[in-house]
C-alpha cells in the first residue's frame, strides 16, 4: 500500500547502494535547460527518471539529493527536479538495474521520449527519463506497474 507523506519529513531510505526511480510532476509547459544536453520542453504530465546510487551513503543520500533541488545542477535531473515536483521514489539495494527498467519504461504504453540522452551519457540506453500524460483517474493503475519494475522491492514511498 502507497503511504502518504509530506515534504521533507525525514523519511529514511537505505544506505546500500541500488537503482532507484523517481516520479516526478510537472504542471505547466516550460523551457528549462538541461546543461550540455540543451532544452528540454516540459508539458504538464508525469516523468519517470531511473538513476543508480552506488556511492557514499547510497540511496540515501542520492535520494535525499533529489529531494533537494540542487544549487549547482550535476546531473541531467538535478535541472528537471528544478521546474518538477518529486512525487514518489521507488528502489532496489544492492542492484544495477536502471538500464533494465528503462527499457521496461520504455515499453510501456504512452511512454515518450522527451529529450534524447537524459540521464543516459555513460550508457547505450536512449534516455533514462520517460514522460507519462495518464488523466489522474488512471494513474493508480499507472503507479502499480511502476511498481512492476524488475527487481523493485518496495511499495512507492510517496513523497507528496
Ligand atoms: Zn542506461
Amino acid at each position: 500500500m502507497a503511504r502518504n507523506y509530506s515534504g521533507d519529513n525525514g523519511l529514511v531510505f537505505p544506505d546500500a547502494p541500488g537503482t532507484y526511480a523517481l516520479l516526478l510532476r510537472c504542471a505547466s509547459c516550460r523551457r528549462v535547460s538541461i546543461g550540455r544536453l540543451g532544452v528540454l520542453q516540459l508539458r504538464p504530465g508525469w516523468y519517470v527518471y531511473v538513476g543508480s546510487a552506488f556511492g557514499p551513503g547510497g540511496l540515501r543520500a542520492r535520494i535525499s539529493h533529489h529531494q533537494r533541488v540542487a544549487r549547482r545542477p550535476h546531473w541531467h535531473v538535478d535541472y528537471l527536479r528544478r521546474r518538477a515536483q518529486l512525487v514518489a521514489v521507488w528502489y532496489v539495494c544492492g542492484k544495477s538495474c536502471e538500464h533494465e527498467w528503462a527499457r521496461s519504461l520504455g515499453a510501456m504504453p504512452d511512454a515518450t521520449i522527451p529529450m534524447a540522452g537524459f540521464g543516459s551519457s555513460d550508457c547505450g540506453c536512449p534516455t533514462h527519463l520517460f514522460r507519462f500524460s495518464p488523466p489522474p483517474n488512471r494513474f493508480a493503475g499507472r503507479v502499480n506497474s511502476l511498481a512492476q519494475l524488475p527487481g523493485v522491492e518496495n511499495v512507492p514511498t510517496f513523497l507528496l
